[in-house]
């Protein structure tokens, strides 16, 4: 099962992708986690994404759609893979319908997670990260047990550096600009499932894992 998130910063696509991973065990292929894994390690890539990650504003297309093709290539995605956070321009989707044509597989669902623009800021801003096992939380809609500590792993929670409001304001603008088109993109296709991700998590986990089973 070949599978995409779609949806504005902070929709969910994160929170809703570790539980859906563990149910269909399959790859959760975040191109920000990428990204941000890259930059932490200081490497050729990730200096070339910083540039743009920490101003809130799209990697290129080019050095975005070679790290994503190599990706859906490896072994581990033999049954399937979640796209989260790509493909988030039309030349993006164009480029993996194009790969994933060269390996046989197709595109089988794309799930937009449809959220309120007013609650993406409060949800973007309370998010903290696992440092160690990158799980998400959020301090009042989604609380760890413990403070600053990770229920799963005991790590320690971080913010990301882009989820300041300034940085926030800049992704939201990007984003919506690039999505619409997109959104068309995979209507046309016959693609496009569209779930309320305004609703509490669990409710989305089950509207979510109901229509992949119905892929599968
Ligand atoms: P994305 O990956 O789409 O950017 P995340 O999954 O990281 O979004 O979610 C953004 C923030 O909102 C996180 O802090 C997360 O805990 C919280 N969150 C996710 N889904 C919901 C929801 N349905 N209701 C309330 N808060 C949510
Ligand atoms: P995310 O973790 O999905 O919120 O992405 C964090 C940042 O990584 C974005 O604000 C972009 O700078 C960059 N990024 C992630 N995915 C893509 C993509 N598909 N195309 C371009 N830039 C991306």
């Amino acid at each position: 099962m070949q599978a995409i998130f779609m949806g504005l910063p902070g929709a969910g696509k994160g929170t809703q992708a570790e539980r859906i991973v563990e149910e269909f065990q399959i790859p959760h292929i975040s191109t920000g986690d990428i990204f941000r894994a890259a930059m932490s390690e200081g490497t050729p890539l990730g200096l070339k994404a910083k540039e743009y990650v920490d101003k809130g504003q799209l990697v290129p297309d080019d050095v975005t759609i070679g790290i994503v093709s190599e990706r859906v290539s490896r072994p581990d995605t033999a049954s399937g893979f979640l796209l989260d956070g790509f493909p988030r321009t039309v030349a993006q989707a164009e480029a993996l319908d194009k790969v994933l044509k060269e390996m046989g597989k197709e595109i089988d669902v794309v799930i937009h997670l449809n959220v309120d623009r007013g609650l993406l800021l409060e949800r973007l801003t309370g998010r903290r990260i696992c440092r160690s096992c990158g799980s998400t939380y959020h301090v009042v809609f989604n609380p760890p047990k413990v403070e600053g500590q990770c229920d799963k792993c005991g790590g320690e929670l971080y913010q990301r550096a882009d989820d300041t409001v300034e940085t926030v304001a800049t992704r939201l603008d990007v984003n919506i600009k690039q999505q619409e088109p997109l959104l068309q993109f995979y209507a046309a296709k016959g693609l496009l499932r569209t779930v309320d991700g305004d609703a509490e998590i669990n409710e989305v986990f089950g509207q979510i894992s109901h229509i992949l089973r119905g892929v599968q």
